[in-house]
C-alpha cells in the first residue's frame, strides 16, 4: 500500500478536497482493516492547512448516550477546531456506532449541492 497507483479497484476512491482550504493535497486513511494503524475513525488530512477532515469517527455505546449524538445536529472537533454536521448514525456492533459527519465550512466557501456523497459502503 504505498499509494503511488490509482487504485481503481477499491471503490470510492474519488480525490478528496479538504474543505476547510480547498486544498486538493489530502491523505486519506481509511478506517480500520487494512491502515498501518488500528484507526477506528475515517478521515483525510490535507498538506495545505494540516487540518483534519473526518468522514467517519467511531464511538462506543457510552460516548453515544454521553454525547447525544444525532443525524442532523452539529458535531464540533475541538483539536482542529472544525464543524460538521452528522448526515447519519449507524450502529455496526455490541458496543460500536459509526457516525457519518458532513463538514461545515465557513459560509463564505460553501459549496452548493453535492450534500450527500456519504452513502457509499465502507
Ligand atoms: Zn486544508
Amino acid at each position: 500500500m504505498v499509494g503511488t497507483g490509482p487504485g481503481s479497484d477499491s471503490g470510492g476512491n474519488a480525490e478528496r478536497h479538504c474543505p476547510w482550504c480547498g486544498s486538493p493535497a489530502t491523505t486519506f486513511v481509511s478506517r480500520g482493516y487494512t491502515g498501518p494503524t488500528d484507526e477506528t475513525n475515517q478521515y483525510f488530512t490535507c498538506e495545505g492547512c494540516g487540518r483534519t477532515t473526518f468522514e467517519l469517527v467511531a464511538k462506543t455505546a457510552r460516548e453515544m448516550r454521553l454525547g447525544r449524538f444525532k443525524p442532523g445536529d452539529f458535531y464540533q472537533d475541538r483539536a482542529n477546531r472544525t464543524r460538521y454536521q452528522i448526515s447519519r448514525v449507524l450502529r455496526v456492533g455490541s458496543n460500536e456506532f459509526l457516525i457519518y459527519l458532513k463538514p461545515l465550512p465557513p459560509a463564505e466557501k460553501r459549496r452548493v449541492g453535492a450534500t450527500d456523497d456519504l452513502e457509499s459502503p465502507i
